[in-house]
């Protein structure tokens, strides 16, 4: 059995209370919101916090509303509350979908949108137990000093596997967040870095209190597809977001594409407004855009499964996004 190590647990009533605990423990504490992610993290003692700040108490992270030409969303909403919304399921689709697609109901009842933004990286060689790790020398991310992944380098390149990223930034979205410097606003686009072993810009102290989206022009149309082993819980292993406003005349705008699951932060795919924007999305123009995304991403053995066959997943699943956007 994995025990969790031991720890004090704060439940600080607002968000100033949880960055000045936060604050006050240093290096030794960390938030956490459902623990869905965070907990097992602990029993493999990839991080041992002697202070957990429960942010999921906290009223101000509440509530999924419209705000200032925005829809607001607590960052502490239930993943089932999301993906059940109103708003959302009729104004991104495909954030519904994503959210509605993590792990299983139990664990989208606890864990959060703001834990799926802050959800820590995925590598093979470090999701495992303590006594499996130290087998293998553990490594870069976590008590070691090589990566076997890259097997040369200082660069950890474990994958970022979150599914709600990847649509939020097709969508524009922002992320606030709150703390010792005072509140800061932040496109969720610029949220990440290429760094497998802290893979955003969140500094010490700091909280994400809200994720705002703008409200869409009435044309929009999302779309998510997901890669993994198994349907019923699996973390994915690739996912395609994309984004664009589509005309009467079945024409696309502002065609936008991420992919994730490969790397350490979610891929923005390029090139395509050269080619897509004011077009009819035919299954031509869908292929060369999948053909483009293709040559664009290379997965990483940082998955027990087939590096090639991920990598002749992408256009697959590119393709399959884009037809989403089809009535
Ligand atoms: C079996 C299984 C399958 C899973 N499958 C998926 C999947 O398919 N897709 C997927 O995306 N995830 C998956 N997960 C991971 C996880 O359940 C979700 O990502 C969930 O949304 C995490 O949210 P949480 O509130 O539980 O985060 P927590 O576990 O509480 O926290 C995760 C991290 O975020 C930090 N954090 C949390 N909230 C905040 C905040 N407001 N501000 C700053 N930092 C914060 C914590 O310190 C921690 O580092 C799976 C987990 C399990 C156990
Ligand atoms: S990518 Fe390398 S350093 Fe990062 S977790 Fe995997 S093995 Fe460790």
């Amino acid at each position: 059995m994995l025990r969790l190590p031991s720890f004090s647990y704060h439940r600080p009533a607002a968000v100033r209370d949880a960055v000045s605990l936060l604050c006050e423990y240093g290096e030794s504490a960390m938030p956490v919101s459902g623990g869905t992610d965070l907990i097992p993290n602990m029993k493999h003692r990839l991080f041992t916090p002697k202070h957990l700040v429960a942010l999921k108490g906290v009223p101000e992270l509440h509530g999924i509303h419209e705000e200032g030409g925005d829809l607001v969303i607590g960052a502490a909403e239930s993943l089932t509350a999301v993906s059940s919304h109103p708003s959302v399921r009729l104004m991104f689709t495909a954030l519904a979908e994503a959210v509605g697609s993590v792990a299983a109901p139990q664990l989208r009842n606890s864990g959060t949108l703001g834990g799926n933004v802050c959800l820590d990286t995925r590598c093979t060689y470090y999701n495992q137990s303590q006594f499996w790790r130290q087998a293998l020398g553990f490594c870069l991310k976590k008590d070691g000093d090589v990566c076997h992944v890259t097997q040369v380098g200082k660069k950890c390149v474990a994958a970022h596997s979150a599914d709600s990223p990847p649509v939020l930034i097709t969508i524009g979205a922002r992320v606030e967040l709150v703390g010792p410097e005072g509140a800061r606003s932040v496109p969720i686009g610029d949220f990440f870095l290429a760094d497998g072993i802290m893979n955003s810009r969140l500094e010490p102290g700091e909280v994400l209190t809200k994720i705002r989206i703008p409200l869409p022009a009435p044309d929009l149309r999302t779309s998510y597809v997901k890669l993994r082993q198994r349907k019923a819980i699996d973390f994915p292993i690739l996912t395609v977001a994309v984004a664009a406003e589509v005309d009467p005349g079945n024409r696309v705008h502002k065609l936008r594409g991420v992919v994730n699951g490969l790397g350490a932060r979610p891929r923005r795919l390029t090139g395509w407004d050269e080619v897509a924007e004011g077009e009819i999305l035919t299954e031509e123009l869908i292929e060369g855009l999948a053909e483009q995304a293709h040559k664009q991403c290379r997965p990483l053995e940082n998955m027990i499964v087939d590096v090639d066959w991920r990598r002749a997943m992408v256009p697959v699943y590119v393709r399959r996004a884009l037809a989403g956007l089809r009535l």
